[in-house]
């Protein structure tokens, strides 16, 4: 077990505390913020008891050094109105400094300031040890709660954290270590999976370890169609990446031999243009014609996947059914949110775009957990240990 903020003495210390606040910016407003809102727990925990505040995230990705448009300003600001209190933001394009420094030594029990986004030093992503240091001189104690960033092993996930003597992780990386951990290692079952998303390439390992753990698993998704490939289907133009063909052949088999019920699209939705209002057919599995493209399950595979989800006890799901953002091809990962809204079962929602989906689709408050990590969510199923929690302190 780690260590968790209940079971350290804030008061009078500072407190750097790693958050996710990789928040979507359209024209530099924030237009999701519920990344912000899964800190809010840590932080007014904290804040109740004395501590003083130090926050630091990364945001986006800036390739070269400091860019305006990765900013933290936006965060500094709407953070203030959730907390109902002054978030000082402690601008600065090397992120510490004597500046830094000295706003953060003047911080008072249960004030709160935030560094710019940890990626303008280069030295982040390659968890270099200069910035490691400066941001150990902000802390008496570490606090990590950036679950979506937890698979990385930067300076302010893992470097800071070797650096200063005690460190604890937040309440919203216990949750979300709690149900995939539970999930992962003792599931109420049946225990059925879904994955779907874009790429087969990128859940390679999770198909691997699921197939060892669950009773079911759905596939759909763009990745279906190497499946399809797999099976000896037509494809047209749909995505396929060929040279994973033999690798899904494995796994139908691996499957069988696991006695994994494996679901795989028995009809799909086709057509020729990529675009919200394109001409749609509904096709069986392996009558895709030449010159179309599969963008969602069809309404056979619709009613297979919910009835192959009755009864089931324990449910997590990773990548979206078809192009959800087209509302015509929304419709399979909108039936597969609704049968999971109804069932009396855990059901865990692995972050990015499923997560996305049924936030707009309106079934997030239906979900036990939605995670707020895509790729730190498909490590952890597929078993890896997140450097960014082995980096935290034991109990
Ligand atoms: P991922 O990030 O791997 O979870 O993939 C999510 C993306 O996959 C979403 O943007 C979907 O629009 C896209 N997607 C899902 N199904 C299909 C499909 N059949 N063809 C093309 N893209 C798809």
């Amino acid at each position: 077990m780690k260590k968790s903020i209940n079971d350290i003495q804030v008061k009078g210390k500072r407190v750097l505390v790693r958050c996710d606040f990789n928040v979507p910016l359209i024209d530099g407003k924030i237009s999701d913020d519920n990344r912000i809102v899964a800190a809010l727990p840590t932080l007014k925990k904290l804040i109740a008891d004395g501590g003083r505040l130090v926050l630091c995230s990364h945001l986006g990705k800036p390739k070269n050094g400091p860019e305006a448009k990765f900013s933290l300003a936006p965060v500094a600001q709407r953070l203030s109105e959730k907390l109902g209190i002054q978030v000082k933001f402690l601008e600065d394009d090397n992120v510490v400094s004597d500046k830094v420094r000295e706003g953060v030594n003047a911080l008072k029990d249960g004030e709160v300031a935030l560094l710019q986004n940890t990626r303008f030093r280069a030295e982040e992503s390659k968890n270099g040890e200069a910035f490691s240091k400066d941001l150990a001189t902000l802390a008496d104690i570490f606090v990590n709660d950036a679950f979506g960033s937890a698979h990385r092993a930067h300076c302010s996930t893992v470097g800071v954290a070797a650096l200063v003597s005690e460190s604890a992780v937040g309440y919203l990386m216990e949750k979300e270590l709690k149900f995939l951990g539970e999930a992962v290692d003792k599931p109420a079952r049946p225990f059925v999976a879904i994955l779907g998303g874009l790429k087969v390439s990128d859940k390679i390992g999770v198909i691997n370890a699921l197939l060892e753990k669950v009773d079911k698993l759905i596939i759909g998704g763009a990745m279906a169609y190497t499946f399809f490939r797999a099976q000896g289907y037509n494809t047209g133009t749909s995505i396929v990446e060929e040279d994973r063909i033999d690798y899904a052949k494995e796994m139908i088999q691996k499957a069988k031999d696991k006695g994994v019920e494996l679901f795989l699209p028995i009809d799909t939705m086709i057509t020729k243009e990529f675009k919200a209002d394109a001409e749609w057919q509904c096709v069986d599995a392996d009558k895709i014609p030449d010159g179309w493209q599969g963008l969602d399950i069809g309404t056979k595979t619709q009613e297979l996947f919910t009835n192959a989800l009755q009864g089931a006890k324990t449910v997590i799901w990773n990548g979206p059914m078809g192009v959800f953002e087209f509302e015509v091809f929304a419709q399979g990962t909108l039936s597969l949110a609704k049968a999971m809204a109804n069932l009396d079962a855990t059901t865990i929602i692995g972050g990015g775009d499923s997560a996305a989906a049924v936030i707009q689709l309106g079934f997030a408050d239906k979900m036990s957990h939605i995670s707020t990590g895509g790729g730190a969510s498909l490590e952890f199923l597929e078993g890896k240990a997140l450097p960014g929690v082995t980096a935290v302190q034991a109990k």
